[in-house]
């Protein structure tokens, strides 16, 4: 299958794409709001306040929304149509933008409980992807 796009890193969001390598989701957290920041960036958009730091995500959230693409939105995503662009609230309170791979597009719901799962990057990262987390799946 072809490779993904490499998303570009903002200087704010290094630490997340960093993380990837290891495939751990980090999330960006104001300590001030006790609550995460997604996605990265210098001043919490709360509070204005710039005490943040990085604590790792469970990887455990639920469907909030999502489309079904039949047209790739890029061309290295020709091979993949149909797929599901989804935003996925997080457990610890952030909503991320992601796919919903590992199930057939019209199995995918609002408030399906998803988990993320990783597709690597040729340069070393990987992609967070989610898919089904169903009651079976034990945590
Ligand atoms: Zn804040």
């Amino acid at each position: 299958m072809t490779a993904r796009l490499e998303p570009p890193v903002s200087p704010e969001a290094a630490p997340f794409w960093d993380a990837t390598r290891q495939r751990q989701l980090m999330l960006q957290w104001c300590r001030a709001c006790d609550l995460p920041v997604h996605h990265p960036r210098v001043l919490c958009p709360r509070c204005g306040g710039t005490d943040l730091d990085w604590r790792e995500a469970a990887g455990r959230g639920r469907v909030h929304a999502f489309t079904v693409l039949h047209r790739p939105g890029n061309p290295t995503m020709a091979e993949r149509v149909p797929y599901v662009v989804a935003l996925i609230d997080l457990e610890e309170g952030a909503r991320m933008m992601s796919n919903v791979v590992g199930c057939e597009p019209g199995r995918v719901a609002v408030g399906m409980p998803v988990r993320v799962g990783w597709e690597d990057l040729p340069d070393g990262r990987a992609l967070p992807v989610f898919e089904p987390a169903g009651e079976a799946a034990g945590d």
